[in-house]
């Protein structure tokens, strides 16, 4: 398929995804490449659609500043999700997670904070795709998601069969700019102690969490 027939595709399920569903929609960001696509598609036919985006407090410099840039420039209707507890007071009671018990660090500052924002919403855009992470490899473009409380989302992924290649190709098109550190070798973007250049080449993620996990656990159904 060509990127005009991906891109007339991610639109229409787009489309018909806001015009079958009543309930509330929001998109979650972290501002990485195909963030900016999807934000791009998603807002272009709901341009106030909730952007949700994890304020962990541990991101790159860098990505604040671009977030903050690109929320200007698109008119994005930001919405921070953070943890209840503010990092220094989880570095005091229970010291530094990122280095001993990430999954514990990543629930606190990422998967409830999500979970509890996503309690507002009937519909979720993510920019998730297949060629990721073997992780990713069997996604749906539609799905439905179940959170811990019960509630049930249609979890949409109009990206799914795209390519890196696809998404710079379209930021591109676009005239969208990237977030700068992609210019120093990451190529995937997340908080900044758990994020190096990728460990292989073959896996864009292999980068996050130096290769000792590979998702955080946002995409994660409960059971
Ligand atoms: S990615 Fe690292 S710093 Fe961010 S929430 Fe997870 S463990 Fe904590």
């Amino acid at each position: 398929m060509t990127l005009d027939q991906k891109i007339d595709s991610a639109t229409a399920l787009i489309r018909g995804v806001f015009s079958e569903n009543g309930g509330a929609a929001c998109v979650t960001c972290s501002f990485q490449t195909e963030c900016m696509a999807l934000v791009d598609l998603v807002t272009a036919q709901q341009p106030s659609i909730p952007v949700l985006f994890l304020e962990t407090g541990y991101h790159f410099p860098e990505t604040y500043s671009y977030r903050d840039e690109m929320t200007e420039r698109m008119h994005l209707n930001l919405v921070n999700l953070a943890a209840k507890m503010s990092v220094a007071e989880q570095e005091s009671q229970f010291g530094i997670l990122n280095q001993t018990a990430p999954d514990r660090c990543c629930s606190i500052r990422k998967v409830e904070p999500l979970f509890r924002g996503l309690g507002d919403y009937g519909v979720w855009f993510t920019a998730l795709r297949r060629e990721q992470s073997p992780t990713r490899a069997n996604i749906q473009a539609v799905d439905h998601f179940k959170l811990p409380t019960g509630h049930q989302l249609l979890k949409v992924s109009p990206l799914a069969d795209w390519t890196n290649a696809d998404v710079w190709a379209y930021l591109k098109r676009r005239g969208i700019p990237v977030l700068p550190l992609y210019d120093q070798g990451y190529t995937s973007i997340g908080c900044a102690p758990c994020t190096t250049p990728p460990v292989n080449p073959n896996n864009p993620r292999s980068g996050r969490w130096s290769g000792q996990k590979l998702e955080c656990g946002i995409h994660i159904q409960s059971e």
